[in-house]
């Protein structure tokens, strides 16, 4: 079973996904506070859009913010977070949590409120809708290749007319905007886009549209989603596939060097980094 991550994780370095997804090598997660804070406003918008019809639309910032406060408490105690205290004074992760919570008023103000007014008032209503849904399906038309790809997207929204669902539209919710990553995740939007195909539910879309929504940036790009495209980023992961089974069995026939490490911007984050050949030369 293959997700976007994954896939991902090869593209940004083969070493990386053997000792992730092949050796499967026990390691301590580095767990940064921007990662940490990351999870908790991810789950916190996440809460509120499976909830939306439960809230009151004048309440829903302080409810958000309440939730958010409370997760972020019991996390953090949950959570062994020893990187972030030897990394961090308890001040500096308290501005943290501020600035985060910050972020969240600012996306339901701006941009959640608005969507509930805006896409339900004309897409329907709210039933059109599903948060964090996970959907599968095949890679290849080829009823012998049995190779699955999971997707778990953040949001969709869909309309309907004359019980057809001709519209749909895909979010995603990042905490940080970085010009140099906007090409994976427009990728990682369009494999959603043909997880979603692949649903006899969509069998009759006309139009699909993405949005990346970076929420601690205050940033936001849509797009509309040709089917070139997604046809584009699939044929890359099969290739990527086919590549990664074949080192594989490489690997497993005693090629020790059938994955190569690759830097990258994330090699500071690596849980594998003590073992790296490329960092640890003794
Ligand atoms: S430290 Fe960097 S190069 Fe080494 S395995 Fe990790 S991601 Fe790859």
């Amino acid at each position: 079973m293959y997700s976007f991550s994954k896939l991902q994780t090869y593209t940004n370095c083969p070493l990386l996904y053997r000792y992730r997804y092949v050796d499967k090598k026990k390691v301590k997660k580095i767990t940064t506070l921007s990662m940490f804070g990351g999870t908790v406003l991810h789950k916190t918008i996440e809460k509120i859009w499976k909830q939306t019809t439960l809230y009151n639309i004048s309440t829903i910032e302080s409810q958000a913010s309440d939730y958010f406060v409370w997760l972020w408490n019991t996390l953090y105690q949950e959570h062994t977070l020893w990187w972030l205290f030897t990394q961090h004074t308890l001040q500096e992760a308290e501005d943290f949590k501020e600035k985060y919570k910050d972020a969240l008023s600012v996306f339901i103000q701006k941009y959640f409120i608005k969507d509930i007014q805006k896409n339900f008032a004309t897409w329907s209503d709210i039933k059109h809708h599903w948060a964090e849904v996970r959907v599968y399906c095949d890679l290849w038309k080829e009823k012998n290749n049995t190779k699955k790809l999971v997707c778990i997207i953040d949001n969709v929204l869909y309309k309907q007319s004359n019980n057809r669902i001709k519209d749909l539209h895909i979010i995603d919710y990042k905490s940080t905007y970085r010009e140099e990553n906007l090409k994976a995740h427009t990728k990682q939007l369009y494999t959603y886009a043909y997880a979603l195909l692949q649903n006899e539910v969509f069998a009759q879309v006309k139009n699909i549209t993405w949005t990346l929504h970076y929420v601690l940036s205050d940033y936001v790009e849509t797009y509309t989603i040709s089917k070139e495209d997604i046809e584009q980023a699939i044929d890359t992961h099969r290739q990527n596939i086919d590549t990664i089974e074949q080192k594989i069995f490489y690997y497993n026939f005693g090629d020790s060097n059938a994955f190569s490490p690759q830097k990258n911007q994330y090699c500071w984050s690596c849980e594998y980094k003590n073992i790296c050949p490329l960092w640890n030369k003794n």
